[in-house]
Formats: C-alpha cells, sequence, structure tokens
C-alpha cells in the first residue's frame, strides 16, 4: 500500500469507485481507494440495479443521464462486462395530478435533451403486456431507463481507475483520520498509514461513523428496502424481447424483467429506518429479515396492476439498508468548516447517480468548482438544523413519498417547526401559512380571518392566489409588513475586511452608509452569489445574501479569507427584523423615530443605526417589492418589541401583513431575480443583465479575467421578462420556451403578477429571440402557451416608486 497520496477514497461501492476512476479521467493517478471488504460490501451488492433520469432537480436529471450515458464507457475501458440492460422505461399515471407530473417531466425532460414521449394505453400494453392498462390515464416512456449488473459496474469503474494508476486496497478499513498541520490528512488503517492531501467519504451506509472521525454527525439515514423477485412466467418466457421497466406510481411500486420472471420493488408507507444510530461495523454480505405484511397494501395494488404477478411464486424476496439525505438527493462536495474533506455519500440511487457524484466530486477536488450548479446535491444546502432526529424523521417522509407527487406550492410537514423566530406565534395568529427554508418557518402568505390556514397542494394556482392578491394589491397601494429573518447575513470586520471584499466581489464597494449591489464570481467568471454589501464603519462591512445558501456562501468566505486581517461571523439568526414596503412605509416608520426619513435625508440606498421606538436599530432604504422601502434589522432579543411598535402604529395606515408569495410575485413585476432561480453558478452576470454592477476598472477581483474573456462572448442565453396567456396555472421555473415550435429557452420562475394582473415568467432565452417580436411560447402542463416578451419591467419601469 503506498504511504502517501494526493486523495484517499474511503469506501468500494459503485460511489467511491465512480469517484476514483473520474480522478484518474481528470488526470490524478496518484490516488488510493480503502475498502474495509470486498468491493460492492455495502449497500451496492444488494441492488435492483434499476436507472433512470428522473429527478426533481434538472442539474441531477442532467447528471443521472449522463451516468446511464457512461456505462458503455466504462466497459469498454475496463473490459469488465456491466451487464447493461437498455430497456427503456414506462411511467404509469393513474391519477389526472399523475398524468400532470409527467407532463411536467416531460416538458423538463425536453430541455435536457431527454427522448422521453408519452405512449397511448394500447401501445403501453403492446410494450408490456403485463399491466393491466384500465387502472391508468397515460404513460410516459423514456427510452434511456434500464437496469445494470451493480457488481459489474463497481467492478469495471476500478478497473478503469487501476488502469489509469490508481490504487486499489481491500480488507484496509480507515479507523482514524488525523487532520496535519498543513491541511492534508494522515489516513490510518490497521495495515499502514497513508499521508493524504485530501479525503473523500464514501462509505456509503458507514458514511456516518467515517464522519465521526472527523467529528461530523452527517445527516444520512439508512432505510429498509424490499424487493422480490418473481418465479418465471409463461408471459415472460414467452417472449423475444425484454420487457421494459415500469413504475407505477398509484401502487408505489417499480418492476422490471429478471430473468424469466418480474423483479418487484416498492417504497412502502410504513417505511422502517435501519440502525438509526450506528451502523454494526461487522455488518456486510448479509440482508435483513423480510416483512411482507409492511409491504402488502403496495403488493395488493401491484397483483391488480399486474395481474400475473399475482399468479406468480415468490422465488426470492430481498430487504437490504441503504441510505438518504433528508430531502432524497445525495450530498457530495467539501465540508464546511473542514480542510480537504469531501463527501460523496448519502447517495439513495447509485445506478443512476454514482457517476454524475463522481464527475461533480472529481471536478470540485481537481478544478476547484463542480462545473455546473449542483446546489441540489451540495452538503453546504444543511446546516445546524439538520440533526440526527430532523434526518430520521424527513428521511423517513421523502422515503413513504418517494412515488408521490411534490407539488411546487408543497411544504412538506416532517420536522416542522424547526427554528423559529420571536414573532412565529404572533404571525400564526394573523394566519400565516408557513414555509421552511434552510430549517427556519417563514410566512408564505396569510389567510384570511374564518378561512383555513393551510394552502391545498396543485399544479395550478391555489386557494392561496386571492389573499396572495390582496397582499400585493395592499402594498402597492398603501404599506405592508414582511418578516425578513430568513436572508442570509454576515458580518464582516477588520483592517483588511475593504480591501479583502473588495477582492472577493466583483461590484464597487459602496461608501461609509450605504448599500450596494455586489455580484460575486466563481474564478471561472460566472456567478457566485448575488449580494448586498454595506459599508458600516471603516472596518465593518454587513452582507446579505439568500437564506437557503447561507452555509454555501459562508464556506466560500471562508475558503478565500487571508490569514489574518478579516473575520466573518454569520449572523444570520441573530440579526432578523422586517421590511416596510408601500408608498406609506415613509410615513408609517416616521412616526417610531425622530430621524429624518425625508427622501434628501435618507436616500434611497443609505442604511443608518437609528432608534425605533426604544429598539436600537439597523435600517436600509432598499426594497424588493420595487415601492419605496425599508428594510429593518434588530437583535433577535428586541423583534417583539419592534413588532408590536410597527403594528400599532400601522393600525390606521392599514398596515398589511405579507408573505413569500405576494414577495414573489411583487419581484416578478420588477423583474428582478433571485439567487437558486434566475441567478445560479450556470450564468454569466452578462446573460443574468447583472454586468452593469461589475467594476472592471477596480483592480483585480475574484473571476475577473474570466469574466472579461466572458463579455467578449456572444452568450448562448439572455435573461428575459415575458408575459404567458396562462390559464389557471402559471410559469413555476423550468418550463421549455419555445418559438414556433422550436426550443429556444427555458423559464427560470414565474408566477402571476396581482397588480398588472398578468402571468409573468423570467426566462432564458437564446439571444436571436430575446427580442422576439411575436411567436412564443412557454408549455405548461403539457399546453403551450402563447407568450410575449416585456421589454421593461410591467410595474413602474423607470423605477420612480422606489426612489420616491
Ligand atoms: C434492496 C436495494 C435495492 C436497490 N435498488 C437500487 C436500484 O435499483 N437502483 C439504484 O440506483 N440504487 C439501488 N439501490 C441503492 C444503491 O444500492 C445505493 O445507492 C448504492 O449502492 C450506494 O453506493 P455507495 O458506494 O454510496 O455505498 P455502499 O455500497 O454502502 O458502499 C460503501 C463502501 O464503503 C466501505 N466502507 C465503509 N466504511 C469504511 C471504512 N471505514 N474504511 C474502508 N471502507 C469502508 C463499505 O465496506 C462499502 O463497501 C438499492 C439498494 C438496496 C438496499
Amino acid at each position: 500500500m503506498r504511504t502517501e497520496a494526493r486523495v484517499v477514497v474511503i469506501g468500494g461501492g459503485v460511489v467511491g469507485c465512480s469517484v476514483l476512476y473520474h480522478l484518474t479521467k481528470l488526470g490524478w493517478r496518484d490516488v488510493v481507494l480503502l475498502e474495509r471488504d470486498e468491493l460492492t460490501s455495502g449497500s451496492t451488492w444488494h441492488a435492483a440495479g434499476g436507472m433512470h433520469t428522473i429527478n426533481s432537480d434538472p442539474n441531477v436529471a442532467k447528471l443521472q443521464d449522463y451516468t446511464i450515458r457512461l456505462y458503455k464507457e466504462i466497459e469498454a475501458i475496463s473490459g469488465q462486462s456491466c451487464g447493461i440492460h437498455l430497456t427503456g422505461g414506462i411511467m404509469l399515471a393513474g391519477t389526472p395530478e399523475r398524468l400532470d407530473f409527467l407532463k411536467t417531466t416531460h416538458a423538463r425532460g425536453r430541455l435536457l435533451g431527454l427522448e422521453s414521449e408519452f405512449i397511448a394505453l394500447d401501445e403501453v400494453k403492446r410494450r408490456h403486456p403485463l399491466i393491466e392498462t384500465r387502472h391508468f390515464l397515460g404513460a410516459l416512456f423514456d427510452p434511456n431507463e434500464g437496469h445494470i449488473d451493480p457488481s459489474g459496474v463497481t467492478q469495471a469503474y476500478a478497473k478503469a481507475a487501476r488502469q489509469a494508476g490508481a490504487e486499489v486496497n481491500r480488507f484496509t478499513p480507515v479507523t482514524e483520520l488525523h487532520p496535519q498541520a498543513g491541511g492534508g490528512w494522515l489516513v490510518v488503517t490497521p495495515g499502514g498509514s497513508i499521508a493524504a492531501e485530501i479525503v473523500v467519504n464514501a462509505a456509503g451506509l458507514w458514511a456516518r461513523e467515517v464522519g465521526r472521525l472527523v467529528g461530523l454527525e452527517l445527516p444520512v439515514l439508512a432505510m429498509e428496502h424490499h424487493y422480490l423477485v418473481t418465479d418465471d412466467l409463461p408471459e415472460v418466457a414467452l417472449r423475444d424481447e425484454e420487457l421494459p421497466h415500469a413504475i407505477d406510481f398509484e401502487a408505489e411500486i417499480y418492476t422490471r424483467q429478471e430473468g424469466k420472471g418480474l423483479l418487484v420493488g416498492t417504497y412502502e408507507k410504513a417505511c422502517v429506518p435501519w440502525s438509526p444510530r450506528t451502523t454494526p461495523a461487522d455488518f456486510g454480505h448479509e440482508l435483513l429479515p423480510p416483512d411482507l405484511d409492511r409491504i402488502a397494501p403496495s403488493l395488493e395494488l401491484a397483483f391488480a396492476h399486474f395481474p400475473a404477478v399475482e399468479r406468480a411464486g415468490i422465488k426470492r424476496v430481498i430487504n437490504g439498508p441503504f441510505t438518504f439525505a433528508p430531502d432524497g438527493n445525495p450530498l457530495v462536495g467539501p465540508v464546511p468548516g473542514l480542510r480537504n474533506f469531501y463527501l460523496a455519500c448519502g447517495v439513495m440511487a447509485g445506478f443512476s447517480q454514482g457517476g454524475g457524484v463522481g464527475l461533480t466530486l472529481a471536478n470540485w477536488i481537481v478544478e476547484g468548482d463542480p462545473g455546473m450548479d449542483v446546489f441540489a446535491m451540495d452538503i453546504a444546502r444543511f446546516g445546524d438544523f439538520a440533526t440526527r432526529a430532523y434526518t430520521n424523521a424527513k428521511v423517513r417522509e421523502n422515503y413513504s413519498r418517494r412515488f408521490s407527487i411534490t407539488f411546487p406550492n408543497e411544504e412538506l410537514p416532517a420536522a416542522r417547526p424547526q427554528t423559529t423566530t420571536a414573532v412565529y406565534d404572533r404571525l400564526k395568529a394573523k394566519g400565516a401559512v408557513f414555509g421552511a427554508s434552510f430549517g427556519l418557518e417563514h410566512a408564505l402568505w396569510f389567510a384570511p380571518a374564518e378561512t383555513a390556514a393551510h394552502e391545498v397542494p396543485t399544479f395550478r394556482r391555489s386557494n392561496a392566489h386571492g389573499p396572495v392578491g390582496e397582499e400585493c394589491r395592499a402594498v402597492r397601494a398603501g404599506v405592508g409588513i414582511l418578516e425578513i429573518a430568513n436572508y442570509g447575513k454576515y458580518e464582516v470586520t477588520g483592517s483588511r475586511a475593504e480591501a479583502w471584499l473588495d477582492w472577493l466581489l466583483a461590484g464597487r464597494l459602496p461608501p461609509q452608509g450605504r448599500v450596494g449591489l455586489a455580484p460575486m464570481l466563481r474564478h471561472q467568471g460566472k456567478l457566485m452569489g448575488d449580494l448586498t454589501v454595506a459599508r458600516l464603519g471603516a472596518e465593518r462591512f454587513m452582507i446579505v445574501g439568500s437564506g437557503v445558501a447561507e452555509r454555501f456562501h459562508r464556506r466560500w468566505f471562508e475558503d478565500h479569507l487571508p490569514d489574518r486581517g478579516v473575520a466573518v461571523r454569520p449572523i444570520a439568526s441573530e440579526r432578523v427584523g422586517f421590511a416596510l414596503a408601500g408608498p406609506r412605509s415613509r410615513e408609517l416608520l416616521a412616526r417610531l423615530t425622530d430621524e429624518d426619513l425625508s427622501g434628501a435625508a435618507f436616500r434611497f440606498f443609505d442604511i443608518r443605526q437609528i432608534d425605533v421606538v426604544t429598539v436600537p436599530a439597523l435600517v436600509a432604504r432598499v426594497s424588493f417589492t420595487g415601492e419605496l422601502g425599508f428594510e429593518i434589522y434588530v437583535d433577535a432579543a428586541y423583534q417583539l418589541a419592534l413588532y408590536e411598535a410597527l403594528v400599532e402604529a400601522g393600525q390606521d395606515l392599514g398596515l398589511a401583513h405579507f408573505g413569500g408569495r405576494a414577495l414573489n410575485s411583487l419581484r416578478l413585476e420588477k423583474s428582478f431575480g433571485a439567487w437558486l432561480r434566475e441567478y445560479t453558478p450556470d450564468y454569466t452576470p452578462f446573460q443574468a443583465g447583472l454586468g452593469r454592477f461589475i467594476d472592471f476598472d477596480k483592480g483585480d477581483f475574484v473571476g475577473r479575467d474570466a469574466a472579461l474573456r466572458l463579455r467578449e462572448e456572444a452568450p448562448s442565453h439572455r435573461l428575459v421578462t415575458l408575459v404567458v396567456d396562462a390559464a389557471d396555472a402559471d410559469a413555476y421555473g423550468d418550463e421549455p420556451v419555445l418559438a414556433d415550435g422550436r426550443l429556444v429557452g427555458f423559464t427560470t420562475s414565474g408566477g402571476y403578477g396581482h397588480m398588472v394582473e398578468r402571468s409573468i415568467a423570467l426566462a432564458y432565452l437564446e439571444p436571436a429571440f430575446a427580442t422576439a417580436e411575436a411567436g412564443l411560447a412557454v408549455t405548461i402542463l403539457g399546453d403551450d402557451r402563447p407568450a410575449r416578451l416585456a421589454p421593461a419591467p410591467l410595474y413602474d419601469p423607470t423605477g420612480a416608486r422606489m426612489r420616491s
């Protein structure tokens, strides 16, 4: 065994072997994999080997497509068969909602270049005669689905990596990990130690245990999972062609041909976690006792929908554990706060996702960047709120809903409320319907008195549509109050704070007492953040950004900190507050302070420490609504006093509570983009319309050279605003945009503009169509809805109201 390596990958399941292979593919040969037993000794060996492209996140879906296409490559390189059966797969819809879901899936697939197609039920019967089609309304067929041999795939990755110079050591458990002064790790095994620059935790079922070696408690939990294999069926044996895969969402089963019988697996509602605290060290090539009673409800439906299964005997029942993160997507990337320690774990669909995870992580390690927006699987999407009990509740929710529809307006209830602010009960009493973001409860909208504070999950406009409209109109006509606890906030201090921020952010830093918009770039010149920065003192700044990206941005700040002279402190939970927005917001705030708030004295983008009643507050004259407005930040302990004062003083002004849904509608009317929707690491600032905030004259900054090059390139897409002729469903994001039937772009968000009374979508279009006069359409729930460009924001295009 080598004693030194650039990278040590811990775990020889499908994921660890894929990471190893991809590192060698990028040219790193001094890489070692350590496996405590034989390769495949965790979840990998007993997997059903199914693979598909479906995922709610488009980039994860893209990586799943990559994974499936990779098998031929590793088979050719290694000479090891992967047992590829590319049978295609049928997704069956038994309800109108499921049909809507499949239409959305199909439309998103089109954006990614996937080749799914709707097929008629008689075609379903022709391709898969064992399906009782009278239970279904429609079906989507995806040719890029099938199954592989789990062991063959893992061995093929390992062989291909070895051929390129990697070392694979079996029967070599990692027992200790020690950080070294230079930033590397000493990796200890019973057979000796390796000094590694970088460690990757790909320990699958034991990811938690490997995490604990370095003091981490990872949000991962294993669940028991059953599938059964039937005896041979004459209907199958007599066929020349292999049956396609099928997913029957209503029965919550997936099925495929295995030999001359069927393999049927289920994600049952009454699911059971396995080893919730600790994975036994001696667990290996064994299975768990089956519990057919638990999966009986699904099997009964399976018998009705696939009658041949009921007639067949059961040859084998498999019950094995595999791991999930709280939202079901993998945990990948550098762990915030730890140097040179990466994750590739929590991969619940290793045969659909393993290749994409390996590619992403190898890029991250070798290039310092994952290569695209992979927030949906980035470990940084979880914070301290993701405790073991939270993970347990969320994973069970996720598993039991594996084949349920999660509607775009749906907020799932498990492990909530987790984090709340002091005004949670007050807002609840006002009828707030809450969502959770980064663990924190925040008001989405307010149900009027006498109506239920509940939003019905739907693809169409929901029961919130009317009340949200009232909130929007109240803000535009008078004044509204919005809690703004759910933003990411950081205090940056120190003698070198100014110089450091000037280098880290691409915009010009504001002078003292002012707020500035500050795009932050990746080294490749694309977006890393759309932040606001406020200069509060000679050596003191506050940065505000997206709440869900709190860890994501913090990791970036910490990775770029100099040795001394700058301190970054996350203050999201200690500094909370409210936004006041609307033409009467100044009048309201003026009642509570002796400060001069006139337009001349307190200008647009000014920020100042003032007293609001008795409360010391940091007040900025900004608003994401496009109205005159103020953001008032206070220490959490003052929040209740501030709230009560604002509400009391606002009574006769008709102060309205508004929530995140109204804010979304108001910002769409202003064509304001949002992080993770219009602004993500996939886009350049020039595509996103943020180029004007970049100051190329100020000297060097992160991403400058790359951004200069990008500025000269013709962009593939440009961000535009569309007005959509929608029916009862608005765009949401990731819908195709067509020009005379041809795909020319995609939406990033959408919704109804209640003040302008139009359905709005923000979208990236090919430049030739970003000025199209006519012929555009947005595909919403399978319908191509006519759309036209809005050359300027639909509401207050000159911005006069927010400057008033
Ligand atoms: C019944 C069942 C059916 C499934 N069906 C499918 C399917 O159809 N399609 C699909 O995509 N997925 C399926 N899966 C899930 C799939 O098996 C997993 O997603 C995948 O195997 C995860 O691989 P991994 O490499 O992350 O983890 P693992 O396979 O658990 O591998 C981790 C490896 O790390 C090693 N290790 C742990 N600790 C150490 C240490 N300290 N030192 C050295 N080595 C260590 C272990 O021995 C193990 O070999 C199924 C799973 C089950 C249980």
